[in-house]
């Protein structure tokens, strides 16, 4: 059932891309494990699957101790910063930066660990009040603020599309982003390119790799029965 699941979503991804002249293989899959069973996830790594996405720490430290680092492990719910030090000894990439106070304490622990962070930062590009993330018109001066921690790497920018009925309905919010990226770069507002846009779920991936993405996070395309 996984099986065939993946295999769908993976066409899906490369129908996508041909339609818009791209390589499927520019495309990562993070496959979003946040209701799936130990089981299951040992199946979709079993299937080549690469990239898990938890977007809890605990649940991701349980299960991080079960799989270990046969798997990279993306955290791409909000994170509090009272977690932050196990986030860092568990994940290759934070997907969910929103604030300077998280980001700074993001670059201290992992000085102490002894690591360079990888993160994104989420905006919140349909304004709505119920999502995390750093406004639209915010982000600029964000960059420049914490592009100066030593201790992290801002690899690019993620975002959660609303929840609507037809997908077509979301693909204002990924060109934003995709813009804004194309904008940060042609500015040079951080030290190097951001190269990851971290956007489309099940709902709406298609019309995200149409738009750039070039990271979509799917989990129930590929757990539902
Ligand atoms: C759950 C979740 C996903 C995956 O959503 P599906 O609709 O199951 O594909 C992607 N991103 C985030 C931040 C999530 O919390």
């Amino acid at each position: 059932m996984i099986a065939d699941n993946l295999k769908i979503v993976t066409q899906r991804i490369a129908g996508a891309c041909e339609k818009i002249g791209r390589l499927p293989e520019h495309i990562e899959l993070v496959c979003v494990t946040k209701e799936a069973s130990l089981g299951q996830i040992e199946e979709v790594l079993d299937l080549g699957v690469q990239n898990l996405g938890e977007n809890r720490v605990q649940d991701a430290i349980l299960k991080y101790r079960a799989i270990g680092d046969k798997a990279i492990w993306h955290l791409v719910g909000h994170l509090q910063t009272n977690k932050v030090k196990y986030a860092i000894k568990t994940f290759s990439l934070i997907h969910s930066v929103d604030s300077t106070y998280l980001a700074r304490q993001i670059d201290k622990e992992a000085k102490k660990l002894n690591k360079i962070q990888d993160i994104l930062v989420q905006v919140n590009t349909s304004g709505e009040v119920t999502k995390f993330g750093i406004s639209q018109g915010a982000v600029m001066g964000f960059l420049k603020e914490i592009s100066l921690y030593p201790n992290i790497i801002i690899k690019g920018l993620m975002t959660i599309a609303p929840e609507v009925e037809d997908p077509e309905l979301a693909r204002p919010y990924f060109r934003l982003l995709r813009e804004l990226r194309d904008k940060i770069n042609e500015q040079r507002i951080t030290k190097d390119e951001l190269p990851i846009l971290s956007m489309g779920m099940t709902n709406d991936f298609e019309v995200a790799i149409e738009e750039g993405a070039n990271m979509v996070r799917i989990g129930r395309a590929i757990f539902q029965r």
